[in-house]
């Protein structure tokens, strides 16, 4: 991991304000799942989420899972990547931008960076006087070992 990488306190800190600014009702459910995509090395299902958060919680509910994903996702501390009918992955927006490559045979992804594309896209967005706030780049196809 990442040395300046905010740690798990900051984003429970932020989430804390969050849900405080909404007027929600605390909830822990909330922090284990946050909890649970701050611990993940790659992005999971929100059936994934489930299973890991069920062994802390057994009470937890999927439908409470799907729920707690799009606010958090609302409220920008999550992203996600669509898989069509298949559903969605989710990531913790980690605050470093990059974009994805996805395996529609495997279901792998392979997250990019590249200085040109960001550059380009910003360009092409000046070029029709169009004010870009945020992107999003996803690149479905076959990876390396699907293909033999
Ligand atoms: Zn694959
Ligand atoms: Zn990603």
């Amino acid at each position: 991991m990442n040395a300046n990488a905010k740690d798990l306190d900051l984003y429970l800190e932020e989430l804390k304000s969050i849900v405080k600014k909404r007027g929600l009702k605390y909830s822990l459910q909330r922090e284990q799942i946050l909890k649970v995509l701050f611990n993940a090395q790659k992005h999971l299902t929100p059936e994934e989420i489930y299973n890991e958060v069920k062994k802390e919680n057994s009470t937890i509910g999927l439908a409470t899972v799907y729920r707690t994903l799009s606010f958090l996702e609302r409220e920008e501390m999550v992203s996600s990547i669509s898989f069509g009918s298949e559903g969605k992955k989710y990531e913790l927006n980690r605050g470093e931008h990059h974009d994805h490559m996805i395996c529609i045979k495997c279901g792998k992804i392979i997250e990019f960076f590249d200085e040109e594309l960001e550059r380009l896209q910003e360009e092409i967005a000046k070029k029709n006087s169009f004010k870009l706030i945020t992107h999003q780049m996803n690149m479905y196809g076959v990876c390396k070992e699907c293909q033999e």
